[in-house]
């Protein structure tokens, strides 16, 4: 496959994912596929060497692991990439409906995650979540929903009526942000409806919902050279599929290799299925102790273990180089970055960045390097969060993009590659932690 097959596979993966919710229906129909079994987390697990499964938390976070056939009696690891699967969107309220003026019916929404609210103006939107719906069996049962149409927008006022508006308009988001859904031909209820016409339902046996707005503009690789991938939710599907692929390819008879992504990354982790949850030390617990590891064995494998949080990053932006750290930023199709700061936002530290950088020069990766300007707090993500839960070794990677938190994100199409080579290489590596006095690293083509 070449690098550009792989990015329009990432582009038909992001067009299947508009919520996190079929972010996580997507990754297991990749597992499915691989042959991965499915653990639920109240059953009791049975897991023996060899076996690759997942477990899903929420429907919105999942947890995969491979566990080695060949584990060391008296020394077994977590070889673990992370990422998320929520991005910044526009979120339905649960009394739907508001009225406008002249038989207009609007959608009354609120901003989930950090949005650049004006990316959102002006673009068609579909519907898309899950829904709780009463059955005939008496049980209540999650059905995801996705409208595949457009049925939204959020209209600009004309210049006409605000002649001001190149000058800079701040938008209100309960006054501005809210989509028209009809023009008159639609009255109240009409919204309940759909819903319920969506999820083979009808309005009263729906008993709960989370709805979202999405850009439903296909995603797709751009550019007379064909050097960019614009879509919806690249940060995080970006490096969340890159890292999918490496897991299910990379082979590793000697460590339990982990592949996690989870929701609520953009609103701070804080959830019971985010990463600042117990969802992946519970798993990593019951995987250790379904191998028949003692605590203390958990302990000494989380000792040797190591974490790669992967999140995009920002490329350099031509129109304003002024904003960045001339000496520590990225590039489109520069390869993976690593990401540091002094915050300790991100994980990374000399041991950690050695250790990445050893696989990727030994892998023959690109990789570069990112850290925010020193008048700019920068972002977070989620690495540090998960290490409260978690505590390994960790370093912060990402791959470069363009207009971050837009609902239309730009990035370089040869990157998704470059993180699924590294990552690929990284998972099937023979990596043996001392502390933090020293590390080997081989690679799988190098034992
Ligand atoms: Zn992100």
């Amino acid at each position: 496959m070449t690098d550009l097959d792989l990015t329009r596979e990432l582009c038909a993966f992001i067009e299947k994912s508009p919520t996190a919710f079929h972010t996580v229906a997507s990754i297991s129909a990749y597992l499915d596929e691989a042959g991965f079994r499915r653990l639920n987390e109240n059953d009791s697990w049975s897991v023996a060497p060899g076996d690759a499964c997942y477990v899903i938390r929420n429907n919105s976070s999942i947890i995969a692991f491979k566990a080695g056939a060949d584990i060391p009696a008296d020394g077994a690891r977590f070889q673990m990439a992370v990422s998320h699967t929520d991005s910044p969107m526009l979120k339905v309220k649960h009394n739907p409906e508001m009225d406008g003026p002249q038989e207009t019916l609007r959608i009354d929404v609120e901003t989930y995650g950090g949005m650049i609210d004006a990316t959102w103006l002006d673009r068609p939107l579909g519907i898309a979540g899950r829904v709780m719906v009463r059955t005939a069996d008496g049980r209540v049962k999650s059905r995801l929903v996705a409208s595949d149409r457009d049925v939204a927008l959020i209209p600009n006022v004309a210049i006409h009526q605000m002649r001001e508006t190149n000058k800079g308009r701040e938008l209100n988001r309960q006054v501005d942000l809210a989509p028209i859904f009809s023009a008159g031909l639609l009255g109240r209820g009409a919204f309940d409806a759909m819903i319920a016409e969506l999820a083979g339902t009808d309005p009263a046996s729906i008993l709960g919902k989370e709805l979202f707005l999405y850009n439903r503009m296909p995603p797709h690789v751009w550019g007379w050279a064909d050097e960019f991938v614009s879509a919806q939710r690249l940060d995080d599907h970006q490096c969340a599929f890159a890292s999918l692929k490496a897991f299910i390819a990379a082979q590793n008879p000697s460590c339990i290799t982990v592949f996690g992504c989870f929701d609520n990354e953009e609103v701070g982790s804080g959830t019971k299925q985010g990463a600042h949850s117990t969802f992946l030390r519970d798993t990593l617990v019951r995987v250790n102790a379904a191998l028949g590891g003692t605590d203390e064995d958990y302990l000494r494998a989380l000792a040797r273990s190591f974490l790669v949080s992967c999140d995009n990053s920002h490329a350099i932006h031509p129109n304003h180089p002024e904003l960045y750290d001339g000496e520590n930023c990225g590039r489109l199709n520069g390869g993976v970055i690593i990401k540091e700061s002094a915050n300790q936002k991100y994980t990374t530290d000399a041991f950690s960045r050695a250790v990445f950088t050893a696989v990727c020069e030994d892998a023959g990766v690109p990789y570069q390097t990112f850290a925010n300007r020193s008048d700019s707090p920068g972002g977070f993500t989620l690495g540090n969060i998960s290490n409260t839960q978690v505590s390994v070794h960790a370093v912060d990677v990402g791959l470069a993009q363009l207009a971050m938190h837009s609902s239309f994100e730009t990035a370089g199409a040869a990157d998704a590659a470059h993180l699924l080579r590294a990552l690929e290489a990284f998972y099937g590596a023979e990596i043996a932690i001392e502390g933090a006095d020293a590390f080997t690293v081989k690679l799988a083509t190098q034992l």
